[in-house]
Protein backbone atom coordinates (compact mmCIF):
# COMPACT_ATOMS: atom_id res chain seq x y z
CA UNK A 1 0.00 0.00 0.00
CA UNK A 2 1.05 3.46 -0.64
CA UNK A 3 0.99 6.28 1.97
CA UNK A 4 -2.45 6.35 3.34
CA UNK A 5 -2.94 10.10 3.02
CA UNK A 6 -2.23 9.67 -0.80
CA UNK A 7 -5.59 7.44 -1.10
CA UNK A 8 -7.56 10.63 -0.01
CA UNK A 9 -9.74 12.57 -2.14
CA UNK A 10 -7.93 15.93 -3.24
CA UNK A 11 -10.47 18.40 -1.77
CA UNK A 12 -10.46 16.34 2.03
CA UNK A 13 -6.97 16.51 1.69
CA UNK A 14 -6.73 20.54 0.90
CA UNK A 15 -9.08 21.39 3.59
CA UNK A 16 -7.58 23.54 6.51
CA UNK A 17 -8.24 22.74 10.33
CA UNK A 18 -10.88 25.16 11.79
CA UNK A 19 -8.75 27.70 13.26
CA UNK A 20 -10.48 28.19 16.15
CA UNK A 21 -10.14 24.64 17.35
CA UNK A 22 -6.37 24.99 17.00
CA UNK A 23 -6.33 27.19 20.42
CA UNK A 24 -9.26 25.02 21.85
CA UNK A 25 -6.76 22.48 21.82
CA UNK A 26 -3.88 24.21 23.10
CA UNK A 27 -6.01 25.83 26.14
CA UNK A 28 -7.26 22.17 27.18
CA UNK A 29 -3.73 20.95 27.53
CA UNK A 30 -3.13 23.69 30.20
CA UNK A 31 -4.14 24.34 33.84
CA UNK A 32 -6.02 27.60 34.78
CA UNK A 33 -6.92 28.91 32.01
CA UNK A 34 -9.45 30.99 31.40
CA UNK A 35 -10.93 30.33 28.16
CA UNK A 36 -12.44 33.70 26.15
CA UNK A 37 -12.57 31.00 22.89
CA UNK A 38 -15.65 29.20 22.62
CA UNK A 39 -18.45 29.82 20.56
CA UNK A 40 -21.14 28.50 23.10
CA UNK A 41 -23.11 29.10 26.14
CA UNK A 42 -21.99 28.88 29.82
CA UNK A 43 -25.48 27.79 30.77
CA UNK A 44 -26.94 24.25 30.80
CA UNK A 45 -30.01 23.86 28.70
CA UNK A 46 -33.14 25.00 31.12
CA UNK A 47 -34.53 22.06 33.35
CA UNK A 48 -37.61 22.10 31.70
CA UNK A 49 -36.17 21.44 28.26
CA UNK A 50 -34.15 18.67 29.71
CA UNK A 51 -37.09 17.13 31.16
CA UNK A 52 -39.09 16.65 28.36
CA UNK A 53 -36.46 15.17 26.07
CA UNK A 54 -35.83 12.43 29.01
CA UNK A 55 -40.10 12.35 29.36
CA UNK A 56 -39.66 11.71 25.51
CA UNK A 57 -36.87 8.11 26.48
CA UNK A 58 -39.28 7.25 28.92
CA UNK A 59 -42.33 7.21 26.81
CA UNK A 60 -40.23 5.31 24.29
CA UNK A 61 -39.99 7.40 21.45
CA UNK A 62 -36.88 6.16 20.06
CA UNK A 63 -37.68 5.72 16.46
CA UNK A 64 -36.98 7.94 13.68
CA UNK A 65 -39.06 10.59 12.72
CA UNK A 66 -40.52 12.04 8.96
CA UNK A 67 -37.43 13.06 7.47
CA UNK A 68 -38.25 16.43 7.92
CA UNK A 69 -38.58 16.77 11.42
CA UNK A 70 -41.63 16.03 14.04
CA UNK A 71 -44.57 17.85 12.35
CA UNK A 72 -45.22 19.28 16.13
CA UNK A 73 -42.24 20.63 15.74
CA UNK A 74 -42.13 22.37 12.32
CA UNK A 75 -45.62 23.85 13.36
CA UNK A 76 -43.91 25.44 16.17
CA UNK A 77 -40.39 26.57 14.30
CA UNK A 78 -43.12 28.38 12.11
CA UNK A 79 -45.58 30.04 14.81
CA UNK A 80 -42.07 30.80 16.04
CA UNK A 81 -40.87 32.62 13.05
CA UNK A 82 -43.82 34.32 12.47
CA UNK A 83 -43.77 35.74 15.49
CA UNK A 84 -40.17 36.33 15.95
CA UNK A 85 -38.89 37.47 12.21
CA UNK A 86 -42.65 38.40 10.98
CA UNK A 87 -42.59 35.96 8.15
CA UNK A 88 -45.09 32.94 7.08
CA UNK A 89 -43.90 29.23 6.13
CA UNK A 90 -45.71 26.84 6.04
CA UNK A 91 -44.54 23.27 7.97
CA UNK A 92 -43.66 22.17 4.21
CA UNK A 93 -40.90 24.91 4.01
CA UNK A 94 -39.21 23.92 7.13
CA UNK A 95 -36.95 20.76 7.72
CA UNK A 96 -35.20 20.17 11.02
CA UNK A 97 -31.69 19.73 10.53
CA UNK A 98 -28.79 18.85 12.93
CA UNK A 99 -27.42 21.62 13.93
CA UNK A 100 -27.61 24.99 12.14
CA UNK A 101 -24.42 23.53 10.46
CA UNK A 102 -26.51 21.05 8.33
CA UNK A 103 -28.76 23.02 7.61
CA UNK A 104 -25.80 25.28 6.03
CA UNK A 105 -24.38 22.40 4.34
CA UNK A 106 -27.72 21.27 3.11
CA UNK A 107 -28.54 24.83 1.86
CA UNK A 108 -25.15 24.84 -0.34
CA UNK A 109 -25.18 21.65 -1.60
CA UNK A 110 -28.98 21.98 -2.98
CA UNK A 111 -28.44 25.37 -4.49
CA UNK A 112 -24.85 24.89 -6.37
CA UNK A 113 -23.55 24.06 -8.82
CA UNK A 114 -20.14 23.52 -9.82
CA UNK A 115 -18.19 27.38 -9.82
CA UNK A 116 -20.78 29.03 -8.62
CA UNK A 117 -20.15 31.58 -6.18
CA UNK A 118 -21.03 32.70 -2.92
CA UNK A 119 -20.42 36.23 -1.35
CA UNK A 120 -19.22 35.97 2.55
CA UNK A 121 -19.09 39.24 4.43
CA UNK A 122 -15.49 38.62 5.98
CA UNK A 123 -14.49 38.34 9.28
CA UNK A 124 -16.83 35.46 9.02
CA UNK A 125 -17.80 32.55 10.43
CA UNK A 126 -15.02 29.30 10.01
CA UNK A 127 -17.67 27.08 7.98
CA UNK A 128 -19.01 29.27 5.50
CA UNK A 129 -15.83 29.44 2.97
CA UNK A 130 -15.19 25.09 3.92
CA UNK A 131 -18.62 24.39 3.19
CA UNK A 132 -19.19 26.07 -0.15
CA UNK A 133 -16.29 24.76 -1.49
CA UNK A 134 -17.16 20.77 -0.14
CA UNK A 135 -20.49 21.92 -1.93
CA UNK A 136 -18.59 22.66 -5.19
CA UNK A 137 -18.80 26.18 -4.97
CA UNK A 138 -16.44 29.34 -4.52
CA UNK A 139 -16.60 31.52 -1.66
CA UNK A 140 -16.08 35.15 -2.33
CA UNK A 141 -14.99 37.55 0.37
CA UNK A 142 -16.28 40.93 0.91
CA UNK A 143 -13.71 42.55 3.65
CA UNK A 144 -16.61 44.49 6.25
CA UNK A 145 -13.91 47.26 7.85
CA UNK A 146 -14.36 48.04 11.70
CA UNK A 147 -14.67 51.49 10.92
CA UNK A 148 -17.72 50.59 9.29
CA UNK A 149 -18.92 48.85 12.51
CA UNK A 150 -18.19 45.32 10.53
CA UNK A 151 -20.88 45.69 7.67
CA UNK A 152 -20.39 46.02 4.11
CA UNK A 153 -22.58 48.77 1.70
CA UNK A 154 -24.53 48.10 -0.77
CA UNK A 155 -22.27 49.35 -3.37
CA UNK A 156 -19.53 46.97 -1.75
CA UNK A 157 -21.65 44.27 -2.52
CA UNK A 158 -22.53 45.31 -6.04
CA UNK A 159 -18.84 45.50 -6.91
CA UNK A 160 -18.02 42.14 -5.87
CA UNK A 161 -20.81 40.28 -7.63
CA UNK A 162 -19.69 38.84 -11.21
CA UNK A 163 -21.04 36.83 -13.38
CA UNK A 164 -20.74 33.36 -11.30
CA UNK A 165 -22.16 34.86 -8.01
CA UNK A 166 -25.22 32.81 -7.08
CA UNK A 167 -25.88 34.39 -3.67
CA UNK A 168 -24.93 35.64 -0.23
CA UNK A 169 -24.38 35.09 3.43
CA UNK A 170 -25.39 37.42 5.69
CA UNK A 171 -25.07 36.84 9.31
CA UNK A 172 -26.60 39.06 11.68
CA UNK A 173 -25.96 38.79 14.37
CA UNK A 174 -22.20 37.78 12.93
CA UNK A 175 -20.05 35.32 14.46
CA UNK A 176 -17.40 37.03 15.62
CA UNK A 177 -17.72 40.63 15.08
CA UNK A 178 -20.84 40.63 16.94
CA UNK A 179 -22.44 42.73 14.42
CA UNK A 180 -26.04 43.64 13.42
CA UNK A 181 -27.51 44.78 10.22
CA UNK A 182 -30.66 46.51 10.95
CA UNK A 183 -33.94 46.68 8.81
CA UNK A 184 -32.54 49.90 6.77
CA UNK A 185 -29.11 48.74 6.21
CA UNK A 186 -31.12 44.75 4.78
CA UNK A 187 -33.19 46.66 2.77
CA UNK A 188 -30.31 48.57 0.79
CA UNK A 189 -28.96 45.57 0.63
CA UNK A 190 -31.85 43.86 -0.50
CA UNK A 191 -32.21 46.09 -3.35
CA UNK A 192 -28.95 44.84 -4.69
CA UNK A 193 -29.98 41.52 -4.36
CA UNK A 194 -32.76 41.39 -6.40
CA UNK A 195 -31.33 43.45 -8.96
CA UNK A 196 -28.91 41.05 -9.55
CA UNK A 197 -30.98 38.14 -9.22
CA UNK A 198 -29.29 36.88 -5.95
CA UNK A 199 -30.09 34.03 -3.40
CA UNK A 200 -29.68 34.86 0.44
CA UNK A 201 -28.39 32.48 2.98
CA UNK A 202 -29.41 33.98 6.30
CA UNK A 203 -28.09 32.59 9.19
CA UNK A 204 -29.53 34.01 11.61
CA UNK A 205 -28.37 31.54 14.92
CA UNK A 206 -27.66 34.25 16.84
CA UNK A 207 -31.37 36.11 16.65
CA UNK A 208 -32.46 35.88 20.13
CA UNK A 209 -28.77 37.15 21.45
CA UNK A 210 -29.19 41.01 20.35
CA UNK A 211 -29.38 43.26 23.45
CA UNK A 212 -30.24 46.93 21.19
CA UNK A 213 -33.15 47.55 19.52
CA UNK A 214 -35.50 45.34 17.57
CA UNK A 215 -34.31 42.15 15.31
CA UNK A 216 -34.21 42.18 11.48
CA UNK A 217 -34.38 39.42 9.39
CA UNK A 218 -33.77 40.34 6.00
CA UNK A 219 -35.96 37.60 4.91
CA UNK A 220 -38.98 40.03 6.56
CA UNK A 221 -37.98 42.98 3.71
CA UNK A 222 -40.20 42.75 0.53
CA UNK A 223 -39.37 40.27 -1.81
CA UNK A 224 -36.94 38.55 -0.10
CA UNK A 225 -38.68 35.68 1.49
CA UNK A 226 -38.90 34.37 -2.02
CA UNK A 227 -35.37 34.21 -2.21
CA UNK A 228 -34.26 33.51 1.08
CA UNK A 229 -33.45 30.54 3.12
CA UNK A 230 -33.26 31.01 6.87
CA UNK A 231 -30.95 29.08 9.07
CA UNK A 232 -31.41 28.95 12.26
CA UNK A 233 -31.11 26.12 15.71
CA UNK A 234 -31.47 25.86 19.19
CA UNK A 235 -27.88 25.57 19.87
CA UNK A 236 -27.20 29.38 20.96
CA UNK A 237 -30.36 30.56 21.89
CA UNK A 238 -31.57 27.83 24.35
CA UNK A 239 -28.26 26.99 25.46
CA UNK A 240 -28.33 23.87 23.76
CA UNK A 241 -25.48 23.31 21.51
CA UNK A 242 -24.22 19.53 21.93
CA UNK A 243 -27.83 18.80 21.19
CA UNK A 244 -27.32 19.55 17.37
CA UNK A 245 -30.56 21.09 16.35
CA UNK A 246 -31.34 23.60 13.98
CA UNK A 247 -33.79 24.00 10.99
CA UNK A 248 -34.01 25.53 7.72
CA UNK A 249 -36.83 27.51 6.44
CA UNK A 250 -37.23 29.07 2.56
CA UNK A 251 -38.80 28.19 -0.31
CA UNK A 252 -40.38 25.01 -0.86
CA UNK A 253 -38.66 23.82 -3.75
CA UNK A 254 -35.40 24.64 -2.15
CA UNK A 255 -36.22 23.06 1.01
CA UNK A 256 -37.54 20.04 -1.14
CA UNK A 257 -33.94 19.72 -2.38
CA UNK A 258 -32.61 20.31 0.85
CA UNK A 259 -34.75 17.43 2.31
CA UNK A 260 -34.16 15.15 -0.71
CA UNK A 261 -30.55 15.40 0.56
CA UNK A 262 -30.66 15.60 3.96
CA UNK A 263 -32.72 12.20 4.07
CA UNK A 264 -30.11 10.16 2.38
CA UNK A 265 -27.68 11.65 4.37
CA UNK A 266 -28.91 11.73 7.70
CA UNK A 267 -32.25 10.42 7.54
CA UNK A 268 -33.75 12.72 10.41
CA UNK A 269 -32.27 14.71 13.54
CA UNK A 270 -32.58 12.75 17.06
CA UNK A 271 -36.26 11.82 17.30
CA UNK A 272 -36.43 12.40 21.06
CA UNK A 273 -34.51 15.72 21.36
CA UNK A 274 -37.28 16.77 18.88
CA UNK A 275 -39.46 16.65 21.94
CA UNK A 276 -37.39 19.08 24.27
CA UNK A 277 -37.13 21.47 21.10
CA UNK A 278 -40.86 21.74 21.27
CA UNK A 279 -40.62 22.27 24.48
CA UNK A 280 -38.06 24.84 24.29
CA UNK A 281 -40.19 26.81 21.64
CA UNK A 282 -43.24 26.71 23.70
CA UNK A 283 -42.42 27.41 27.32
CA UNK A 284 -38.75 28.90 27.69
CA UNK A 285 -38.97 32.14 26.25
CA UNK A 286 -38.31 33.86 29.87
CA UNK A 287 -35.17 31.66 30.28
CA UNK A 288 -34.09 33.37 26.87
CA UNK A 289 -34.64 36.48 28.42
CA UNK A 290 -32.45 35.68 31.49
CA UNK A 291 -29.80 34.34 29.50
CA UNK A 292 -29.48 37.66 27.71
CA UNK A 293 -29.82 39.61 29.94
CA UNK A 294 -26.94 38.42 31.68
CA UNK A 295 -25.21 38.29 28.10
CA UNK A 296 -25.84 42.30 27.60
CA UNK A 297 -24.09 42.78 31.34
CA UNK A 298 -21.32 40.74 30.32
CA UNK A 299 -20.97 42.49 26.62
CA UNK A 300 -21.46 46.08 28.38
CA UNK A 301 -18.46 45.46 30.63
CA UNK A 302 -16.42 43.76 28.23
CA UNK A 303 -16.64 46.51 25.84
CA UNK A 304 -15.72 49.22 28.26
CA UNK A 305 -13.03 47.20 29.99
CA UNK A 306 -11.12 46.34 27.20
CA UNK A 307 -11.47 50.09 25.65
CA UNK A 308 -10.39 51.30 29.11
CA UNK A 309 -7.02 48.73 29.11
CA UNK A 310 -6.20 50.38 24.98
CA UNK A 311 -7.47 47.66 22.77
CA UNK A 312 -9.76 49.73 20.84
CA UNK A 313 -13.42 47.62 21.04
CA UNK A 314 -16.34 48.40 18.90
CA UNK A 315 -20.03 47.86 20.48
CA UNK A 316 -21.73 45.01 18.92
CA UNK A 317 -25.07 44.43 18.91
CA UNK A 318 -25.32 40.98 19.48
CA UNK A 319 -24.44 37.36 19.78
CA UNK A 320 -22.00 36.69 22.43
CA UNK A 321 -18.20 37.83 21.14
CA UNK A 322 -16.12 41.38 21.03
CA UNK A 323 -13.83 42.11 18.19
CA UNK A 324 -11.10 44.48 19.52
CA UNK A 325 -8.21 45.91 18.31
CA UNK A 326 -4.40 44.63 18.52
CA UNK A 327 -3.13 46.86 16.35
CA UNK A 328 -1.75 49.23 18.51
CA UNK A 329 0.34 46.18 20.51
CA UNK A 330 2.39 45.36 17.10
CA UNK A 331 1.79 41.73 17.20
CA UNK A 332 -0.02 39.91 14.75
CA UNK A 333 -3.24 38.21 15.65
CA UNK A 334 -1.86 35.17 15.93
CA UNK A 335 1.26 35.91 17.84
CA UNK A 336 -1.10 37.82 20.39
CA UNK A 337 -3.23 35.18 21.23
CA UNK A 338 -0.04 32.22 21.36
CA UNK A 339 1.76 34.84 23.95
CA UNK A 340 -1.68 35.83 25.98
CA UNK A 341 -2.12 32.15 26.25
CA UNK A 342 1.35 31.40 27.14
CA UNK A 343 2.14 34.24 29.18
CA UNK A 344 -1.61 34.82 31.20
CA UNK A 345 -3.23 31.80 30.49
CA UNK A 346 -6.09 33.29 28.86
CA UNK A 347 -7.23 31.51 25.55
CA UNK A 348 -8.83 33.95 23.02
CA UNK A 349 -9.14 33.13 18.96
CA UNK A 350 -6.73 34.94 16.95
CA UNK A 351 -8.51 37.30 14.01
CA UNK A 352 -7.25 35.42 11.14
CA UNK A 353 -9.10 32.52 11.57
CA UNK A 354 -12.41 34.45 10.27
CA UNK A 355 -10.37 35.26 7.21
CA UNK A 356 -7.95 37.80 6.65
CA UNK A 357 -10.15 40.85 7.29
CA UNK A 358 -10.22 39.49 11.03
CA UNK A 359 -5.91 39.98 10.94
CA UNK A 360 -5.56 42.58 13.56
CA UNK A 361 -8.55 41.63 15.77
CA UNK A 362 -8.94 38.83 18.26
CA UNK A 363 -12.73 37.39 19.32
CA UNK A 364 -13.53 37.27 23.14
CA UNK A 365 -16.41 35.20 23.88
CA UNK A 366 -17.91 36.20 26.66
CA UNK A 367 -19.94 33.45 27.32
CA UNK A 368 -18.31 32.72 30.98
CA UNK A 369 -19.21 33.96 34.05
CA UNK A 370 -18.41 37.45 34.79
CA UNK A 371 -15.93 36.59 37.73
CA UNK A 372 -13.95 34.88 35.52
CA UNK A 373 -14.43 38.00 32.36
CA UNK A 374 -13.10 40.21 35.57
CA UNK A 375 -9.77 37.77 36.33
CA UNK A 376 -9.52 37.61 32.38
CA UNK A 377 -9.54 41.45 31.92
CA UNK A 378 -6.52 41.45 34.58
CA UNK A 379 -4.56 39.46 32.91
CA UNK A 380 -4.78 40.75 29.45
CA UNK A 381 -3.99 44.67 31.05
CA UNK A 382 -0.77 42.99 32.52
CA UNK A 383 -0.02 41.42 29.51
CA UNK A 384 -0.88 44.80 27.38
CA UNK A 385 0.72 46.91 29.14
CA UNK A 386 4.12 44.91 28.87
CA UNK A 387 3.21 45.94 25.04
CA UNK A 388 1.74 49.27 24.89
CA UNK A 389 3.79 51.84 25.38
CA UNK A 390 2.61 54.28 28.23
CA UNK A 391 0.78 51.63 29.93
CA UNK A 392 2.80 49.78 33.13
CA UNK A 393 3.07 45.84 33.07
N1 LIG B 1 -23.56 29.75 12.45
C1 LIG B 1 -22.77 30.48 13.27
C2 LIG B 1 -22.51 31.89 12.91
C3 LIG B 1 -22.22 29.90 14.41
O1 LIG B 1 -21.44 30.64 15.20
C4 LIG B 1 -22.48 28.54 14.69
C5 LIG B 1 -21.90 27.85 15.91
N2 LIG B 1 -20.70 28.30 16.37
C6 LIG B 1 -23.29 27.83 13.81
C7 LIG B 1 -23.82 28.46 12.72
C8 LIG B 1 -23.61 26.39 14.03
O2 LIG B 1 -24.52 26.19 15.05
P1 LIG B 1 -25.12 24.77 15.39
O3 LIG B 1 -24.64 24.42 16.76
O4 LIG B 1 -26.61 24.97 15.38
O5 LIG B 1 -24.68 23.81 14.36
Amino acid sequence: MKNPESYLSETAARLRPSGIRKFFDLASNMEDVISLGVGEPDFVTPWGIREAAIASLEEGYTSYTANAGLIELRREISAYLQKKIGVKYDAGQILVTIGASQALDLAFRAMLNPGDEVLIIEPAFVSYAALVTLAGGKPVTIPAPAENGFKITPEQLESAIGRRTKGILICSPNNPTGTCFNKEELAALAEVIEKHDLIVFSDEIYGELTYDGEYASIAAIGGMKERTIVISGFSKAFAMTGWRLGYAAGPKPWIQAMLKIHQYAAMCAPHMLQHGAIEALRNHEEDVKKMRDSYRRRRNYLVAALNKIGLDCHMPGGAFYVFPSIQKTGLTSEAFAEELLKKEKVAVVPGNAFGESGEGYIRCSYATSMEQLQEAIRRIERFVGTLLPGKKG
